[in-house]
């Protein structure tokens, strides 16, 4: 019998399995990036995945962090960063989900998690998926004015052969608020689109279920395609349009 003290993913030298950027921050914005990483840890020898995937779209959000990053300095907001691959544990799904530890990903076979037998599925969740929610709650604990919780992520522009058009996705469950508050401040020349390319019937807003609802506080997950974000002039094109638009939403809720 295994049980999941015979599963030890990260290593001495991996660090944590996720981090606060900018913890000091003072806006009343939280920002979550649960996909920032495409890092598998050694001991999970690239769970079988070949190695022109290991930094594709199905490892992590390409360009997600930085975006992140970038908002978390212009806007002065916290930032809770995975570091760890979405293909090791996807913390934005629950345990119960499939997504959680996905076979497989588009096109894109993952070996490693075939098969996993509850202790190595435990592992994963008390190393990856835990300690990632428990730094995201203590952080929403932390503000002294009630948040918003907004989280980054970037998504593929074609979808088993299909492209997307869409250029920007704002994406909430059963508080819009937000979403539709900043989607009434998008530029004129953007396809910002509300749950685009996906929504909540796609199992996508864990994050926003389980720390912003909760909480009553106003939540987002932005989506951004993630050709408009793979070097630092789009980045930095996204971080202007996305905080603007968050601000201008912000400002108009306080107004009303
Ligand atoms: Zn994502």
């Amino acid at each position: 019998m295994t049980t999941s003290a015979d599963h030890k993913i990260l290593g001495p030298n991996d660090g944590p399995a996720a981090e606060v950027v900018n913890p000091q921050g003072t806006a009343p914005i939280c920002l979550v990036c649960e996909h920032a990483s495409a890092f598998i840890p050694a001991s999970l020898a690239d769970l079988g995945v070949a190695p022109e995937h290991r930094h594709s779209h199905a490892a992590w959000d390409i360009g997600g962090r930085d975006l992140a990053v970038a908002l978390s300095e212009k806007l002065d907001a916290p930032l809770v960063a995975s570091r760890v691959s979405r293909l090791v544990y996807d913390c934005n799904r629950p345990p119960s989900a499939p997504g959680a530890f996905p076979e497989r990903s588009e096109v894109i076979d993952v070996p490693g998690n075939v098969g996993l037998d509850d202790a190595a599925r435990a592992a994963r969740v008390t190393e990856v998926y835990d300690p990632f929610r428990t730094l995201l709650s203590s952080t929403l604990d932390g503000f002294t004015k009630s948040p918003v919780l907004v989280t980054i992520h970037s998504f593929t522009p074609t979808w088993f052969g299909q492209p997307r058009s869409v250029e920007l996705g704002l994406l909430h469950d059963s508080d819009d608020r937000l979403a539709r508050a900043m989607l009434a401040n998008r530029p004129d020349d953007l396809d910002a689109q509300l749950n685009a390319p996906y929504s909540v019937t796609d199992g996508v807003t864990h994050t926003l279920r389980e720390h912003a609802i909760p909480r009553g506080l106003q939540n987002v997950m932005i989506e951004v395609r993630n050709d408009l974000i793979s070097d630092a002039a789009g980045v930095a094109r996204f971080t202007d349009i996305l905080s603007t638009m968050l601000t201008k939403a912000l400002a108009t809720q306080e107004a009303t």
